[in-house]
Parts: C-alpha cells; sequence; structure tokens
C-alpha cells in the first residue's frame, strides 16, 4: 500500500524553519514513539504505540531531526529512528520500577487524570507518589538540559510532565519552552483538591506558552493562576497572557487534530474496499441493519457502561431494531495496573453480556466487544462501516476518534453522536450530540442518528467534515509554533501593556 500525500509535519518543518532559525525540536512525552526489544536470539523487535501525540510530531521530528525524550520503568535506551531510515533521537529515561509506579500509575493517573476529568472521588494524591513525580519530571529536564542549545526548541506534553518546565529553568535553560496540555484543565474547585498545586502552576509557568485543548482550559488555568498564585493576566487576541515574577506566559486554545490526508487515504486503499465487502459478509450485515460502533481506551472517562446501557434502552425502546442493530465496541486495555480500570473492564463485559442475554436471538448478538488495539489502517474500515459512531465520553480534552472517524467517511455518509462534554464537541457542532450521564438521553441521541433521513446524515456530515479539514493536524502544528514564536518575542521586547 502507497499513500502519496505529503506527510503530515512538513508545512510544519517550513514554519520550524522559518519562525525558529537553527533550532532543533526536542519534545518530552511520557511515551516513547518507538520501542526496542530483544527477541530470544537477541534480534531486533521494533513496537510502535500509536497516539495523537506521536502521530502529530513523529512525522515533524522525521522531517525536522531532534530529539525526543521518553521515560520507561528500567534501562535506558539511546535510539536512532525510525530505524528503517533514521533521522532523529529517542532518549528513554530508565526509572527505576518503584519510583516509576509512584510517578505514573501513581501521581499521574491515580491523581491528575481523574481529578482533571472532575471524577474526584476516583483521584488519591500520596506524599510518595509525589516524591516520585518530582524525581522523574527533574529527570526529564536534566536530560534535555544537557542537550539543549540556546536557541532549541523544547516542547513538553501533558499531566505527566507539568514541572518540566520549572526545573529546566533552574538547571539554566533560558531558550523557548512551549507546554501542550493534552486533557481537560480543572474549574478552579476541583483543583483545590490537589495539595500541590501551586508547584504545579509555578513549574507550568516557567514556560513561554502553553496549550489546552479548548478555551474552557484556558480560562480555568488563568482563573487558577490569578486565585493560587496571585498572576495577573490579560485577554488578547489569541488567548491570555499571564505575567508571574517577571515572566510572561501566552495561554491558548489550540485543539489537537489528526492527519485528515492519511486518514481519507486509508479510507480509500483497495486493502479496505476489500475487508469492508468481507466484514459485512461475516458479521451478516444486510441492507436494513444498523451498525454501532464505539472505539476507546478502557477508560473510566469515556462512558463505555452509560453507553451500552443507552444502547440497551434504545432496543427496549425501539422493538423494530432488534435482530437488526448492532453495537461494535473495540475496548482497548489500558492503565491495568490500576484497580479502577481492571474493576470497569469487569463492569464492560458484564454489561455487554446482560444486553446479549436480553436481547440476543438466535443469529444475532447485539453487542460485540473487541478488547485489542486495533491499527488504524483497520479501524479505518471499522469506520467505513459503522452507520454510527458513538463517542459519549463524561470529560475528554478532545477525543481524536470522533475526528477520525468523520475523516474516514469518505463516502460522506455515516453519522456521529458526539458528548457535549468532550473538547471535540466544540469544533463538531454538526454532530449529534449526546449527554453521557444519562442512558435516556444516549439512547435518544443513537436514534436521532439512526432514523435521520439520509440529507439529513449528509449534510451533517458535510458540515463536519469541513470542520475537520479546517483544523488539521499541521493547521495545529502551525497554530502551536507561531504561538510559542509571538510569546518568545514579547518576553525579548519587555511587552507594552502590562497584565492586570
Ligand atoms: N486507537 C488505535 N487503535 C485502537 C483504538 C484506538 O490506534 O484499537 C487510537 C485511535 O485511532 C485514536 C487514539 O487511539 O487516534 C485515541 O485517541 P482519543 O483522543 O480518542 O482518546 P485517548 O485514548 O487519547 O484518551
Amino acid at each position: 500500500m502507497t499513500i502519496d500525500t505529503p506527510p503530515a509535519g512538513s508545512r510544519g518543518r517550513t514554519l520550524l524553519g522559518e519562525l525558529f532559525p537553527g533550532a532543533r525540536l526536542i519534545v518530552a512525552a511520557n511515551r516513547s514513539p518507538f520501542r526496542l526489544t530483544f527477541g530470544v536470539r537477541g534480534e531486533e523487535r521494533w513496537e510502535r504505540p500509536a497516539g495523537g501525540v506521536t502521530a502529530a510530531l513523529d512525522p515533524l521530528l522525521r522531517q525536522t531531526g531532534g530529539l525526543w525524550v521518553a521515560a520507561e520503568p528500567g534501562e535506558p535506551q539511546e535510539l536512532k529512528v525510525p530505524p528503517e531510515d533514521p533521522t532523529y533521537n529517542v532518549s528513554v529515561l530508565g526509572v527505576p520500577e518503584e519510583v516509576y509506579r509512584g510517578y505514573y500509575v501513581g501521581y499521574a493517573n491515580s491523581g491528575l487524570w481523574p481529578l482533571c476529568h472532575n471524577l474526584v472521588e476516583r483521584a488519591h494524591f500520596r506524599s510518595s507518589d509525589w516524591v516520585a513525580y518530582r524525581q522523574v519530571n527533574r529527570q526529564f529536564a536534566a536530560r534535555i538540559a544537557s542537550e539543549a542549545r540556546p536557541n532549541d526548541l523544547i516542547w513538553v506534553h501533558d499531566y505527566q510532565l507539568a514541572l518540566v518546565p520549572g526545573y529546566l529553568r533552574q538547571f539554566g535553560v533560558s531558550g523557548p519552552i512551549a507546554f501542550f496540555w493534552h486533557i481537560p484543565w480543572p474549574p478552579t474547585v476541583v483543583l483545590r483538591l490537589v495539595p500541590e498545586r501551586k508547584m504545579l502552576l509555578q513549574g507550568l509557568l516557567e514556560a513561554d506558552w502553553i496549550g489546552f485543548q479548548t478555551e474552557e482550559s484556558v480560562d480555568a488555568f488563568a482563573a487558577a493562576a490569578r486565585r493560587e498564585l496571585g498572576v495577573r493576566s490579560q485577554r488578547t487576541a489569541h488567548g491570555v497572557t499571564l505575567l508571574y515574577q517577571g515572566h510572561r506566559t501566552h495561554v491558548a486554545s489550540v485543539p489537537i487534530s489528526i492527519d485528515v490526508e492519511k486518514v481519507e487515504e486509508l479510507a480509500r486503499t483497495e486493502y479496505a474496499e476489500h475487508l469492508l465487502v468481507d466484514l459485512r459478509r461475516r458479521w451478516k450485515l444486510g441492507e436494513d441493519s444498523v451498525l454501532l460502533l464505539g472505539v476507546d481506551r478502557l477508560d473510566y472517562t469515556k462512558g463505555i457502561p452509560e453507553r451500552l446501557e443507552g444502547f440497551s434502552r434504545l432496543l427496549s425502546r425501539y422493538p423494530s431494531l432488534r435482530g437488526k442493530a448492532h453495537f461494535l465496541q473495540i475496548a482497548v486495555p489500558t492503565r491495568t495496573e490500576i484497580s479502577d480500570y481492571r474493576r470497569l473492564a469487569l463492569s464492560v463485559r458484564r454489561k455487554a453480556a446482560s444486553i446479549n442475554r436480553r436481547f440476543g436471538e438466535p443469529g444475532w448478538q447485539p453487542v460485540r466487544l473487541i478488547e485489542h488495539n486495533l491499527r488504524l489502517e483497520r479501524l479505518v474500515v471499522l469506520y467505513r462501516l459503522a452507520d454510527v459512531a458513538v463517542v459519549s465520553s463524561l470529560y475528554d480534552g478532545l477525543n481524536l476518534v470522533a475526528k477520525e472517524y468523520v475523516a474516514a467517511r469518505v463516502d460522506g455518509d455515516g453519522s456521529l453522536c458526539l458528548s457535549e462534554t468532550a473538547g471535540a464537541y466544540h469544533e463538531l457542532r454538526s454532530a449529534f450530540p449526546l449527554s453521557p450521564l444519562s442512558s435516556e438521553r444516549i439512547a435518544e441521541s443513537m436514534a436521532r442518528a439512526i432514523f435521520a433521513s439520509p440529507e439529513e446524515r449528509r449534510e451533517r456530515m458535510q458540515s463536519l467534515r469541513d470542520a475537520v479539514q479546517r483544523n488539521t493536524v499541521d493547521t495545529w502544528l502551525s497554530r502551536v509554533l507561531t504561538g510559542v514564536r509571538g510569546s518568545v518575542d514579547d518576553q525579548l521586547s519587555g511587552v507594552k501593556e502590562t497584565p492586570v
């Protein structure tokens, strides 16, 4: 299979050169875009963990060269990637097992993750986890500081690494630092439950530019900085400028996106056409069948049990759908070290089984659960196959699946039911809205999507496709790089207006 479109990131490469002449890009993100393991005979095995950040930044780094710093429990690794034609370096920090647990399983994913998604009872903050979190953040900063030249652009990602900008400054790095916070920023009353909130804010405010997925998060972050640290702030055309201890940080809403052209191309390949026909036949999807699809990590923020309950209500309410409607849920196991996640997997399985017991008939099982990761090449085929994609996150920074579904619908058909509390809803307003805590409302949203006229479906899909095409991963990269340049220039010129 060949992909003819220019790779994502090509516009980013040009802009990086124009806006930061001579700069190398140094990315810090918890997860490495490549992993190297060895087989029993010592043969190399390369893995490429998927994910939004990797999909956006790996193509850019391939073109610009540079460094990606990541962390894993165990031994450190220095890699030249991609293995087939190395263009950039990956430095995987080796973190002692116990420390990694405290940092990643503990502070980041049992503390900040649930808290930032406003699921306060699930959040736990332990002092020992905080110590580990600080230690790993320092380790990231030390590695970057040992490498960075004065004008290199350092771009730090997400809630695992909030302290890295602060440590970088302590280690004497004076060059531009950008930070992208991928998950929601919580309201100030919720943030107040984090014992170390002031230190998190102080660390972040050493960045020159901070990007969020939504305006709501920008406003919540500015409010927290004002309230917790007495930071002065000023609205600008692009967001908010914050002034703290003589340092300015520009904060903006720049929602991440996907490589739209790549998804479109994958959805049009011969392989995709072939698999479409094959799956229709194997799953016995006839003319009057309706396929609903959910694609998620098995995370409690995604609202999967509520969604299945909504489907159950749909079948109760519309008996005509029995024997015809199928719900396919891709539920990729994640963070299984945390008991909440293991419990969720059980409850999703139980829910699916109980719906199948209640409604199933010979030759028709309403819910099909697939509990492993699928490659994008296969996912796009499911996107094309699904009459309705259901994204019912309770809270979600953005939700790339919603955008991928729309991009894959090169036929202009298909419907998207989208949670009003997913970041993507701000851009994808032509989706069928869905209220994720109410199974009646979920069922209602699914019914609207299923029974919409072909004209309404096409109109909505066209409008969704326009929205996705307006903001591709290249647009996102351009907006980030332009934003960072603007804030560094303001810093250098000492800026005229003073935030109040
Ligand atoms: N994904 C994948 N294989 C799967 C399920 C999901 O590659 O079997 C990808 C999906 O294509 C998307 C990402 O995982 O790019 C999920 O991103 P999203 O923003 O929807 O949720 P997150 O997991 O980041 O919370």
